[in-house]
């Protein structure tokens, strides 16, 4: 007998039917003789709702009362798949992130957990009960209702894995596994059979939304073997594990890419020490986060300095270097919003000379123009004007050979 927890996303309990659909499910692994925790997210579409209820009473909304009303939409799948699961003859009983106490950070809309009391999670299962925890959502040490940022749902499940020593973390979704980029972009793309928490970290960080970052960080810190699989068919989905324990170690393991990228850059600012941070120092004292950066080699005794953040902080950012431009001695501020950062990822690449140059001669071939660029040890991103992201994906995806099993490397 197993300890399982199973997490349903948004599609999978989109309505009625879906969700009696996952307490068949759920019913049919505990009848396997395993211990069962379910994590389910809010219906589809319905925490964009509840954001744009807040939105329309005001554009800044208080995030301590936000958290209590995006914590709604995962009370009502709570409640109606333990129902679900009663009516099946099930015996389970739903909890709320509170009531299990999942503790969290105060850092409300993007907390963060602290610690999960399993004693009445495990009283429930040694009564033969499933237990249903909403997802996304945490309780401070003042018992104020937090939320884990979107997407958090996969971080319940694994935080709860991880505190119960779960044999496995299953993530039921809308696509039977990791593909090797975003099926609906690239229809060719290939399911994995498994990838490195590594790799699946670097995926999720560059832009592939399958799993929240954080979840795969707590499964790689804790060693949780996670899983993502169909909610809709049977399969063996895609196991996410140690580098040890995955078998396939292709070059590339997959082309991850974010939309929401936009461009900033300071012209002819003064070639000298301080620069950077007397540009970054105001971002940063705004709360913007900064991605990649690229300062140019001066010459006439002045530089240009670039650097992307999210495409949400871009008028903000566009701001605060507008309000600086003049001290900082810039010749002009210029932005662009409509460019996307695409990746390509993967272990193998740490032992191969030669990929960027494969990869910048495939876009090159498209005539899609490389605007940026930035390389780590198992990653090299590209940033592309928007219009080219389905050609750069797609060309680098066949440049690459993605839809093909890898060879192994020697
Ligand atoms: P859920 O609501 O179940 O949490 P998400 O929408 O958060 O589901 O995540 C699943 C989606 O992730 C898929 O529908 C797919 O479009 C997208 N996705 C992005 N990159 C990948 C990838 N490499 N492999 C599989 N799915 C991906
Ligand atoms: N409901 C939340 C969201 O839409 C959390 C989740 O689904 O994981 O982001
Ligand atoms: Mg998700």
């Amino acid at each position: 007998m197993a300890l399982i927890v199973q997490k349903y996303g948004g599609t999978s309990v989109g309505d009625v039917e879906r969700i009696q659909r996952v307490a068949q499910r759920v019913a049919t692994t505990r009848r396997q003789g395993h211990d069962v925790v379910v994590v389910v997210s809010a219906m589809s579409g319905e925490t964009n709702r509840l954001t744009a209820l807040a939105q329309e009473i005001s554009p800044r909304p208080d995030p301590r009362e936000l958290d209590v009303l995006l914590s709604t939409g995962e009370q009502v799948t709570i409640a109606l798949l333990a129902m679900a699961l009663q009516a099946q003859g099930q015996p389970a009983r739903s909890f709320t992130g509170a009531q299990v106490r999942i503790l969290t950070d105060a850092a409300h809309t993007k907390a963060r957990i602290q610690a999960i009391d399993q004693a009445p999670i495990r009283e429930q299962l040694t009564q033969g009960r499933v237990v249903v925890v909403a997802g996304f959502q945490g309780v401070d040490e003042n018992g104020n209702i937090t939320t884990l940022g979107r997407g958090g749902s996969d971080t319940t499940a694994v935080a709860l894995a991880a505190a119960l020593g779960a044999d496995e973390c299953q993530i039921y979704t809308d696509v039977d596994g990791v593909y090797t980029t975003d099926p609906r972009v690239e229809p060719k793309a290939r399911r994995l059979d498994s990838v490195t928490y590594e790799e699946m970290l670097e995926m999720a960080s560059l832009g592939a939304k399958v799993l929240q970052i954080r979840s795969v960080e707590f499964a790689s810190k804790y060693n949780v073997p996670l899983r993502v699989l169909s909610s809709f068919e049977d399969g063996p989905g895609t196991l996410i594990t140690s580098e040890d324990q995955v078998m396939e170690k292709p070059l590339i393991s997959g082309i991850a890419f974010n939309r929401d990228e936009a461009k900033l850059t300071v012209m002819g600012v003064p070639d000298q020490p301080g620069v950077a941070s007397r540009i970054l120092g105001p971002i940063g004292q705004a709360n913007i986060e900064v991605d990649m950066i690229i300062q140019n080699v001066g010459a006439d005794g002045t530089t240009d300095f670039t650097f992307t953040v999210h495409r949400n902080d871009y008028p903000r950012a566009l701001e605060v270097l507008r309000g600086v431009a003049e001290s900082l001695g810039a010749r002009e501020i210029s932005g662009d919003d409509r460019i996307v950062k695409v990746s390509l990822v993967g272990v193998g690449m740490r032992s191969h000379a030669g990929i960027a140059g494969r990869m910048f001669d495939a876009l090159a071939k498209e005539g899609i123009n490389i605007r940026m660029i930035s390389t780590s040890e198992i990653k090299i991103s590209v940033v592309v004007d928007e219009k080219y992201l389905e050609l750069a994906v797609r060309t680098l995806h066949e440049a690459f050979e993605l839809e093909k099993a890898p060879a192994q490397l020697t």
